[in-house]
């Protein structure tokens, strides 16, 4: 049975739970990464691959996705599960002492300690919002794509006008019947060379404009545009980026002290709870940096101070790497 009990379980593949999942990791610890996303990285995945990060020390400058892939890269030296597409709904305490239950949407694993490095929260794609009141169920929209196959020969709209909504747009343009990509300005908030590759590409490209209204259509959908153009699709995918909340994590069996959607932490980064440590963006304190180096530093002391309290006799601080 214990040797089914995580030491330390994190929730968060961000830079903070992937960086202190290595450092978990390289000290010998039995160590998970929780998170809901289909893709590691948090912030820097989700929200700004492209961007050109200066701040992380050892990088001259290093691009948000080459800074993830490393990352990961560094946290599997030590065969770390990264648990992709699994929400953490409940910690619960167990009845036996010093043990937490973690319930994911896919499964519960028994645990020592947890360290929460949630971030702003788990993200969900930000809904579209038409002009006008609509009748229709906006829930047959998609948000993503896992099989471009099942577009091929279909005609096919993309909203949005970041990265994410070109590449898409750009991928489905290789199987679909048409691809137009709807966006509200003429200008896109994409990598140059996306953008090239869009206007030599045979996407659609519909600017200025926004979605009027949408209604059922045959088998598909009518999109009213605001300049009055109609559009008949098979499908609709909307690429307006995420939004993310901690608001969930008030409904947690453990009674975690929370300050504006952030974890009140004490000086070693505990959390109001026993063993519930939390770390990056999400963890509150006086001072708080909002920056990914705040992370690296965190996840390392609290990866200490949950060993020394469930292993005995381990060494509270290491000083070199040489302990691998
Ligand atoms: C546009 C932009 C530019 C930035 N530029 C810089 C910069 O140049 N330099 C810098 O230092 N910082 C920058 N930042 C800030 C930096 O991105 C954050 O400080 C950093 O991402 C925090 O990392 P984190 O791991 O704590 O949280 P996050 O990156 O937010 O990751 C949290 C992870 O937790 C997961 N999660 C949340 N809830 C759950 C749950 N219930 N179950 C499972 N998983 C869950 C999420 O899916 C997410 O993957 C920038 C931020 C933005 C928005």
């Amino acid at each position: 049975m214990t040797e089914n009990i995580y030491d330390i379980t994190i929730i968060g593949a961000g830079p903070s739970g992937l960086f202190a999942g290595f450092y978990a990791g390289m000290r010998k610890n039995k160590v998970q990464i929780i998170d809901s996303l289909e893709i590691p990285g948090g912030q820097l995945t989700a929200l700004y691959p492209e961007k050109t990060i200066h701040d992380v020390p050892g990088y001259f400058a290093v691009k948000a996705e080459t800074l993830v892939t490393d990352l990961v890269k560094q946290t599997a030296q030590f065969g770390v599960p990264i648990r992709l597409s699994e929400k953490v709904v409940d910690i619960t305490p167990t009845t036996d002492q010093g043990v937490y239950q973690v319930t994911t949407t896919k499964s519960s694993y028994l645990t020592k300690s947890v360290i929460i490095a949630t971030g702003n929260g788990s993200f969900a794609p930000k809904p579209l919002k038409t002009d006008e009141p609509s009748d229709f169920d906006f829930s047959k929209l998609g948000y993503s794509v896992t099989d471009k196959q099942q577009f091929a020969g279909k005609n096919v709209a993309v909203a949005g006008g970041g990265d994410s909504a070109i590449d898409l747009a750009l991928m489905l343009s290789e199987v679909a019947a048409s691809v137009s990509l709807i966006h509200r300005r003429d200008a896109f908030r994409a990598h140059e060379s996306s953008v090239d590759k869009l206007h030599a590409s045979d996407v659609h490209v519909l600017t200025p404009v926004t979605i009027r209204n949408i209604s059922d259509h045959q088998e598909g959908l009518r999109i009213a545009l605001s300049d009055d153009r109609e559009l008949d699709v098979d499908h609709l995918i909307v690429q307006h980026g995420f939004l993310s909340n901690n608001k969930d994590i008030r409904a947690w069996s453990v009674d975690l002290e929370m300050k504006r959607q952030h974890f009140m932490v004490d000086s070693h980064y505990q959390t109001s709870c026993e063993n519930i440590y939390a770390i990056g963006d999400t963890a509150n304190y006086d001072g708080k940096l909002g920056l990914i180096v705040e992370g690296f530093k965190e996840g390392p002391h609290a990866v200490n101070q949950i060993m020394t309290k469930i292993h005995s006799g381990k060494l509270t601080h290491a000083h070199s790497t040489s302990l691998f």
